[in-house]
């Protein structure tokens, strides 16, 4: 018996022939030179490659604010780059604290445990920050050689404001302290370095607006004499950091590294060098800004309170009766945005990290959702919100 091949003519008219606007919590639009570098496939050894692994590394340094020649990266998403900083730095009986903010800095928590951890959870209500008195009770008490938090926890769009505070807690009890930065790096300070950090996590497809799948993480030399260190050797042999280096810092062979990808995340970079970080900062600050006011001009409410509000998504407080997959699915039928549900608070979130932040893609995009709430029966004022939204714009 053979097998007839699939009728060719469904599958290649997939995509619909006006791309939709990615307005969710990722993967982001991506500029046109980072989507040429990720057509390319070259030598994953040779002098070229080389080249482009040594300026990612330059560039990285830059982006996470590190001198730190630690840097490596793996072929996977944002959660391999956690799996990999938390793999290496932990095996069993390490303690860790976890401050658990939502879903993403939950994850950080099982891969630990996992990992053969002892993990203390710090739960933080969700909508709120961590509060660093309570942090420094938790490393009082328990005394981890590891915390993990993350800067910007995107599925509840709350933001750690205190990091820099945090981590300074944490040197001073002889904590590693591991951050995932995946919606946040290069859209809002993050001073490795100066903060004393000792693992930063990146993925592509969020703030540097590159493709998912091949993601980064920076470990502190700190960090890294424990990594070279470990009683025992890691369990999983592709996550494993020092075996990353054969690839990273010595032009050789770990796996077939992810070439396009590569090529895609070094244009990426370089795009975020060009324009420097504080404009880049700037732009994502004054971008969001501008919509949070033009999302409250339309007569809805945010999810999260100022001291704690993540800039690089925002989280949409839904009227009640309303499903977020409701919205979702109105705004991506009718004006061609895509914006996010959530995994768990009645919301729904849009993103500003990277290409998210531009003027025509904010108006796009607030227009839409706000007649995509009016056609679903919420009283909201359009025309308020556009206003609110241009007067903002205008204003920084
Ligand atoms: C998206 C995200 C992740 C996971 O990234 P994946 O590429 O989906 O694995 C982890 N942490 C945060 C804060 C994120 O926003």
């Amino acid at each position: 018996m053979t097998i007839d091949a699939p009728h060719i003519e469904h599958l290649n008219r997939i995509l619909p022939e006006e791309p939709l606007l990615m307005m969710g919590a990722g993967p982001v639009p991506i500029p046109a030179p980072v989507a040429a570098a990720n057509g390319i496939v070259i030598n994953h050894l040779g002098d070229t490659m080389g080249r482009i692994i040594d300026q990612v590394k330059r560039m990285g340094r830059y982006i996470f604010q590190t001198e730190s020649e630690w840097i490596v990266g793996v072929a996977g998403p944002g959660s391999a780059a956690m799996e990999m900083a938390v793999a290496n730095l932990v095996w069993p009986g390490t303690k860790v604290v976890s401050i658990c903010n939502g879903f993403f800095s939950t994850r950080l928590s099982e891969m630990a445990i996992r990992n053969g951890a002892d993990v203390e959870i710090m739960q933080v209500a969700d909508g709120e920050a961590a509060d660093p008195a309570q942090v420094e009770a938790a490393l009082k008490q328990h005394r981890p050689q590891v915390l993990t938090l993350v800067q910007g926890e995107t599925s509840n769009t709350t933001c750690n404001q205190s990091l820099a505070e945090i981590a300074a807690i944490a040197k001073r009890y002889d904590c590693l302290v591991v951050v995932d930065a995946v919606c946040t790096l290069s859209t809002m300070p993050l001073l490795m370095d100066e903060w004393g950090i000792d693992a930063v996590i990146t993925g592509g497809q969020k703030g540097l607006s590159s493709i998912p799948g091949v993601s980064l993480v920076a470990f502190s030399d700190q960090a890294w004499e424990r990594v070279t260190n470990r009683p025992e050797p890691m369990r999983h042999w592709t996550l494993d950091a020092t075996l990353a280096t054969n690839f990273w810092h010595k032009n050789s062979y770990h796996y077939t590294a992810p070439v396009s990808g590569l090529l895609a995340l070094h244009e990426a970079m370089r795009l975020v060098c060009e324009e420097t970080l504080p404009k880049r900062f700037e732009r994502h600050r004054a971008s969001s800004i501008a919509l949070q006011a033009g999302i409250e001009g339309l007569g809805l409410e945010l999810y999260v309170k100022p001291e704690a509000r993540l800039n690089s998504v925002v989280g949409i407080q839904l009227p009640s009766g309303l499903e977020a997959t409701d919205v979702c699915a109105h705004i991506s039928k009718h004006y061609r945005v895509e914006i996010a549900g959530s995994f768990g608070p009645p919301i729904v979130r849009i993103g500003q990290m990277g290409e998210q932040c531009r003027a025509h893609n904010l108006f796009r995009t607030l227009h839409a959702f706000g007649s995509t709430f009016k056609a679903l029966g919420v009283a909201v004022d359009v025309p308020a919100g556009m206003a609110e939204l241009e007067n903002q714009l205008q204003n920084s």
